[in-house]
């Protein structure tokens, strides 16, 4: 449990460095049983923050890449989708013509 725990060095303010020992230690407990719930909050929320901000710079050049190449493909499926070839004269028509408009060929 002791290893799982994050240490972080504070400075002591000058009119608790001034106290008398025993005051002073009595208050830097008490003010570290008080800040302790919210630092750890603060800690919870920051950390999230700066993963998320370091996944976004890791992922951004895949999410770029993946990005740009499925588009032109999917442009290229929506054109084959809506035309096709006359099998007779093989000109580019509408996939959903009954007749060929070049030759008139039915289909
Ligand atoms: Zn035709």
């Amino acid at each position: 449990m002791e290893k799982e725990e994050f240490q972080i060095k504070l400075k002591i303010p000058e009119f608790v460095k001034i106290l008398d020992e025993t005051v002073r230690t009595e208050v830097l407990k008490e003010t570290e049983k008080r800040i302790k719930p919210n630092i750890e909050k603060e800690f919870y929320v920051t950390a999230k923050e700066v993963i998320s901000e370091k996944l976004e710079i890791l992922e951004t050049p895949k999410k770029v890449s993946k990005e740009k190449k499925p588009s032109p493909s999917k442009k290229e499926e929506t054109l084959l989708e809506k035309t096709k070839h006359c099998p007779k004269c093989g000109k580019e028509i509408d996939a959903a013509a009954k007749f060929c408009r070049f030759c008139g060929a039915k289909l």
